[in-house]
């Protein structure tokens, strides 16, 4: 969709474009444009050139670097991003524990992690997930035990991605198990994944990728100063943080990105009849999930997204795949061989993480149809 803009975002939509087509290097956005893997180094070099020049978090509070723009000024940001193959900024960082430490953590949390996480200086890695406790995440059974100054955390985390990179780990911890509820017991901490006792173990992937791990905290002695708000109140901070996170998953700009490769590969191959019907199907899709995209940021009350961020992640999920899966219809019988393969298993992904697809349909029948 190209929206009717006003002379003002229209002149931003502009900036933003001329900006990541001239700023952010070509070796690292013809790598995205190729769906090709980025090192760390990439990632850390392209947040710090949008970090210098006010674009690395935009959402977030302007005293903390985010930038006071309307939400569908922010959209075009993150459209903009997405068709020039600029990485995103890391979501662990931009759009889960940032946002989490600006809103519940201490002044003296925000003082000592928010300039370095805009900026990358830690790569921070998600320790939510357990073996027993993924779409249930509040069974999980990760203990973090007051020890005077000290919480004393043992357990294990599983399906931590680009863990292998992890500076800093933001975890949700049991430190009530006498709870009356399960959801009750759960804290929000900060742990230094140099602290010893702590294991980074390396999960493949079915594309042969290696970039979920499952990390073991074995006695891991942790100062009580890095618990983000307040003890045993962590499942409130986590809903906040998924509910940015099923945003994120929607990646419209991307998979319109990849539709258009996907047309020209039809043009070129001569076939573009046989798949015009499927191409133009998944563009109008696109375009009315990228108008829900807008109504769930112009719906995000204060940072908080609305619950309709389930619907977006279904249906984006749901985009990405069918896009990735008629890439691999065009490429034939070669596909099977061809990088188009592996991003297409690597894509499986999109309807399991931030969520199950199943476990979205079970909150939105809750919370948008009052089920
Ligand atoms: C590539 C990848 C990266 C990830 N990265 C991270 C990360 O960095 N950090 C992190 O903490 N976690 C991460 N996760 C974990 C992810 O959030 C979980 O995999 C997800 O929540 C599902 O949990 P599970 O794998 O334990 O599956 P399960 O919860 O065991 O679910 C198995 C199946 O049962 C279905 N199911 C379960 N409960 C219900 C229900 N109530 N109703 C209907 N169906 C149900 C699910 O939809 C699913 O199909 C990642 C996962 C993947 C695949």
């Amino acid at each position: 969709m190209r929206l009717q803009l006003s002379p003002e975002d229209q002149k931003f939509r502009e900036e933003m474009r001329e900006f990541f087509t001239t700023q952010v290097p070509e070796r690292i956005r013809n790598k995205v444009l190729a769906r090709q893997e980025l090192s760390k180094e990439e990632f850390v070099e392209s947040q710090q050139i949008l970090n210098a020049a006010g674009l690395a978090v935009p959402g977030w509070p302007v005293e903390w670097g985010g930038q006071d723009w309307s939400q569908l000024q922010r959209h075009i940001w993150h459209e903009e991003m997405q068709l020039a193959g600029v990485p995103q900024p890391l979501p662990f960082n931009a759009g889960m524990v940032g946002p989490v430490i600006a809103a519940f953590g201490s002044q003296e949390l925000k003082e000592r992690f928010l300039a370095k996480t805009a900026n990358i200086d830690i790569w921070w890695s998600q320790g939510f997930s357990e073996p027993d406790a993924g779409s249930d995440l509040a069974g999980l059974r990760t203990t973090a035990i007051r020890e005077g100054d000290e919480y004393i955390v043992n357990g294990q985390k599983t399906w931590t991605t680009l863990g292998q990179y992890g500076d800093w780990i933001f975890m949700l911890v049991r430190t009530d198990p006498k709870a009356a509820k399960k959801q009750e017991g759960i804290s929000f901490l900060l742990i230094d994944m140099t602290t010893p006792g702590v294991t980074v173990r390396p999960i493949e992937l079915i594309d042969g990728g290696f970039e979920v791990n499952e990390v073991f905290f074995e006695n891991v002695r942790v100062p009580a100063e890095n618990l983000v708000g307040e003890e045993n109140k962590g499942w409130t901070y986590a809903k906040f943080l998924l509910g940015n996170e099923r945003v994120g998953i929607a990646q419209v700009g991307a998979s319109q990105r990849h539709l258009a490769t996907a047309k020209s590969i039809a043009k070129e191959r001569g076939v573009l009849d046989r798949y015009a019907a499927r191409i133009v199907t998944l563009e109008n899709e696109l375009l009315a999930l990228e108008t829900t995209a807008l109504r769930v940021a112009a719906h995000s009350d204060g940072g908080r997204p609305h619950p309709a961020s389930s619907v977006l992640k279904i249906k984006g999920s749901q985009l990405t795949q069918a896009v990735s899966e008629l890439l691999m219809d065009l490429e034939g019988p070669t596909a099977l061989t061809s990088h188009d393969s592996r991003v297409f298993l690597n894509n499986r992904k999109v309807s399991i993480y931030g969520g199950s697809n199943e476990v979205q349909r079970t909150i939105i029948a809750g919370t948008i149809l009052g089920l």
